[in-house]
């Protein structure tokens, strides 16, 4: 067997095993460089992959390769020799030792040159395994901007850390090598720019600008939806940043195929390079970003208190440094420790209800229920009305509660394709604001499911 032919056999094993997002992050670029008394040397594009296969695949790998040929004895990883120059000087672990100076960083000014906030770093960004691919990738860029992954597009809902991501990166490379051109850019911010090029005629001016910069951030791209004139110059900007080996980041509150009208070519430019997802943060992130926060802040909450909040947060990072900060007034003005009974009170506007959990199977049983449908008429790709409509709902309640994706919806009902659900949604999400009969239908429907 070729050192080829052996990587590419671990590499479909392993295929099998892990999420094509993490497949992509991980084993794009890599290759067994070399066999020689028995040890393998993989080749990985960067120091971040490097850590990453020892850490996480390592195990996986060298059993694979051992049912292989049961000479082998070890591996080592190496970052491409191609490569070794930038990685000198690159990813040396979290600093955390100022985290108590960050304080202030609030105050502090937004940089006109770059637009970045400095108050959004690496060294304060928590990660977990709700996005440890998103900050993967999101190092990988700062390691070899332009090269490892371009674009880099980062999705997720609001409040999860697109922003503080995307920010990190144009502040660490800026860090980095002061030289760089980083520009970041919210989305609203780049239409009205280029509306109004268009409108004084410095059309040409602009791009000159934009097509100067050496790494182009642009927050929630989804507001392009519809906006063909800017969707048309940025295309352009777009491919002369690529085709220099610029750096194009974006985020965005949905995977790029799922934002409605936008051209297709934009939408295969968006997808061309490294997709990442950030999720809802587990538990124990969730105590961790807590603890950060009041830790920054200099100020001890007791851990009842924390786990609180942690229980009854659960969607939103935003949220959940909301909580601390009126933790942190309330205890900074009345000088004592806060309670439990403290935290009740003073964050009953922001946690509404006792943690609501539900699951797939009681949002399709309670509608089942409500309409009196067998369950299994739910997923017939029936026209009748009697059943169209509660698959329709259950899409969106499926979307809105569980979060789950247009696409894994679509397979629950029979592999309707990813628009037809998105229709659905978008039907319901209206009629839900704007007919009172229906509004009262759902909130019935979603009593039941949280009450199984
Ligand atoms: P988004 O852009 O996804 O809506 P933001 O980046 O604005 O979210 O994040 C909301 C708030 O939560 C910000 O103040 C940000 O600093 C904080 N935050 C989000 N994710 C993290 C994280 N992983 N670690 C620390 N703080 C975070
Ligand atoms: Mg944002």
């Amino acid at each position: 067997m070729t050192n080829e032919e052996l990587w590419q056999t671990v590499s479909s094993q392993i295929q099998l095993n892990i999420s094509p997002a993490n497949f992509a992050t991980w084993f794009a670029n890599t290759k067994i460089s070399s066999v020689e008394d028995n040890v393998v040397t993989v080749s990985v594009p960067n120091s971040f992959s490097k850590e990453w296969m020892e850490q996480k695949y390592h195990k996986d790998i060298f059993k694979i390769l051992k049912s292989l040929d049961e000479n082998i004895k070890d591996i080592q990883y190496v970052v491409n020799p191609v490569n070794i120059k930038i990685n000198v000087g690159g990813k040396k672990g979290l600093k955390k030792e100022n985290s108590i100076e960050q304080m202030g960083f609030s105050e502090l000014e937004v940089s006109k040159e770059t637009n970045l906030n400095p108050k959004y770093t690496f060294d304060n960004f928590i990660t977990g395994p709700f996005n440890e691919i998103a900050y993967a990738a999101a190092m990988a860029v700062v390691e070899e901007p332009g090269k490892s992954y371009n674009p880099l597009f980062i999705y997720g809902d609001v409040g999860l850390g697109k922003t503080h991501l995307i920010q990190a990166i144009g502040n660490k490379i800026k860090e980095n090598d002061p030289d760089k051109k980083v520009k970041y850019i919210p989305a609203e911010k780049l239409i009205s720019t280029i509306v109004n090029a268009i409108r004084g005629q410095s059309v040409e001016e602009l791009k000159k600008n934009l097509r100067n910069i050496d790494v182009l951030i642009v927050d929630d791209i989804q507001f392009l939806a519809g906006k063909d004139k800017t969707q048309e110059e940025f295309f352009h900007t777009f491919n002369s940043l690529y085709q220099k080996n610029k750096q194009i980041i974006l985020s965005s509150d949905r995977h790029p195929n799922n934002i409605p009208a936008i051209t297709e070519r934009l939408k295969s430019r968006f997808g061309g390079g490294m997709i990442a997802d950030i999720n809802i943060p587990d538990y124990e992130t969730r105590m961790a970003i807590l603890k950060q926060k009041a830790e920054e802040k200099g100020v001890v909450v007791p851990a009842d208190v924390l786990e609180y909040i942690a229980n009854n947060i659960q969607k939103n990072v935003r949220e959940l440094e909301g909580a601390i900060s009126r933790l942190i007034i309330y205890k900074k003005t009345n000088g004592k420790t806060v309670t439990i009974e403290d935290a009740k009170k003073l964050l009953k506007n922001i946690i509404v209800s006792p943690a609501k959990v539900t699951n797939y199977k009681k949002i399709i049983e309670a509608i089942t229920e409500f309409y009196d449908i067998p369950f299994g008429n739910m997923f017939f790709s029936s026209r009748k009305k009697e059943f169209a409509r509660p698959r329709q709902l259950a899409m969106f309640l499926l979307k809105k509660e569980l979060k789950m994706s247009y696409s894994e919806i679509g397979r629950k009902f029979g592999g309707k394709d990813h628009t037809t659900v998105i229709h659905s949604c978008q039907l319901i999400e209206k009629e839900d604001e704007e007919n009172e009969k229906i509004h009262q239908e759902i909130e019935l429907i979603l009593q039941r499911i949280y009450s199984k």
